[in-house]
């Protein structure tokens, strides 16, 4: 029987991300896997070689792949998944949308830029609409599409919902975050065992614009940003996945904890991201016990793309307080891309494959 599933390829595909892209496309319903892509180090040996694989099984379709140079001469897929670093991104990400591909970037390279999407789909399905503006003023048929840090979309996730509802005024943002989040190697084992490093480079003032910028709204092909400040402090910590934000929130209509809890246990989401394969249901689950999320025991709710909710309650400087947590290189990397794809497949952006 004929596959009618998209191929797709990932950039970067031996590091954090790309496994990661690589575990959560097996048996994906609209995806398959069809390219892998990495730096001259692993171009032309087979998957098995050139990468480290870390977790689990590698199915041996996927191992058997010759890596490809990041070149859109070279790689045909029409829909590609990022995990570069920034400065790779920065040339072949674009070389990708001028050759009309879909880039589903995880770098922090065009995030900010004003014509181009930073999103959650749950959270601002609706800044799809800079794509038109992006392809017009860059002249690509293709076009990319960001993923927020990691840190970011854990609390953007915990904070949308109430700033929806209640106004934003002030955050205050701690972060605790896993070793993975570093990428492969990532961090030598003997700085970070038995240890927490109160520094993580560029990342707070990542997380300080990004959560603005994605809670911001649409105003015809712009986003105005969400006008709430954020402080952030961030801190490396010896966990394997999962990263935790505890947040302070000051609000224009303060809700108590109760109320901020009904409303955050019953958010969906925008309506259009309901039902695609990898949107999880709930999106945040909020849990009672005074001792949770934890990441060793909730990192994996909801395939990995649940945000777990904990210890809501009053803030003796701002009005409220809570624990938000969710898994690094699922919902803050691969599985947000992947979702973000299924979106644009869902509204007709990517055509499917005739059957
Ligand atoms: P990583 O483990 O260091 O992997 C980097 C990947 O990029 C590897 O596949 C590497 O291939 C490839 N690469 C490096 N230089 C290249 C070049 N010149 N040309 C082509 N490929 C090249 O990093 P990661 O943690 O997966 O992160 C990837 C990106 O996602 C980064 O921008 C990071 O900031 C972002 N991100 C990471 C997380 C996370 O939780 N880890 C979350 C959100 C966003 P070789 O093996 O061949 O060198």
């Amino acid at each position: 029987m004929t596959d009618t599933r998209i191929p797709v390829a990932i950039l970067g595909a031996t590091g954090a991300v790309g496994q990661t892209f690589i575990r959560c496309l097996r048996a994906h319903p609209w995806f398959r896997i069809a390219e892998l892509g990495a730096s001259e180090r692993s171009v032309g040996k087979r998957y098995a070689e050139a990468a480290h694989w870390l977790e689990g099984d590698l199915d041996p379709d996927v191992a058997a792949i010759v890596v490809a140079p990041c070149d859109p001469t070279r790689v045909t897929s029409p829909v590609i998944f990022c995990g570069l670093d920034a400065a790779t991104a920065s040339e072949v990400e674009p070389a990708f949308a001028r050759a009309g591909r879909f880039v589903f970037s995880n770098a922090k390279t065009f995030r900010m830029d004003a014509d181009v999407p930073l999103m959650i789909p749950e959270v601002n399905a609706d800044h799809m609409a800079l794509i038109a503006r992006q392809r017009r003023e860059r002249g690509w048929s293709g076009a990319i599409v960001t993923n927020a840090n990691c840190s970011s979309t854990t609390a953007a996730v915990a904070m949308a919902p109430l700033h929806e509802r209640f106004g934003i005024k002030t955050a205050f943002a701690a972060t605790l975050q896993a070793v993975s989040g570093a990428g492969y190697p990532g961090v030598a084992s003997l700085d970070i065992l038995g240890n927490i490093i109160p520094y993580i480079g560029e990342e707070e003032p990542k997380i300080e614009r990004e959560i603005q910028k994605m809670l911001g709204k649409v105003s015809g092909e712009a986003i105005a940003p969400a006008a709430f400040v954020v402080s952030a402090h961030a801190n490396r910590v010896p966990v394997e996945h999962g990263h935790t934000v505890c947040l302070s929130l000051g609000f224009e209509d303060a809700p108590t904890p109760e109320q901020a809890i009904k409303v955050l246990a019953e958010w969906r989401g925008a309506p259009a991201v309901r039902g695609l394969p990898f949107a999880p249901e709930p999106p945040i689950r909020v849990r009672s016990e005074p001792d949770r999320p934890q990441p060793r025991r909730d990192v994996m709710e909801g395939r990995g793309m649940t945000t777990v909710v904990g210890r809501v309650r009053a803030d003796t400087v701002l009005d409220l307080r809570l624990v938000a947590m969710s898994h690094n290189t699922i919902r803050g990397a691969a599985g947000g891309s992947i979702l973000n794809a299924e979106l644009m497949v869902s509204t007709g952006e990517i055509p499917r494959r005739p059957s």
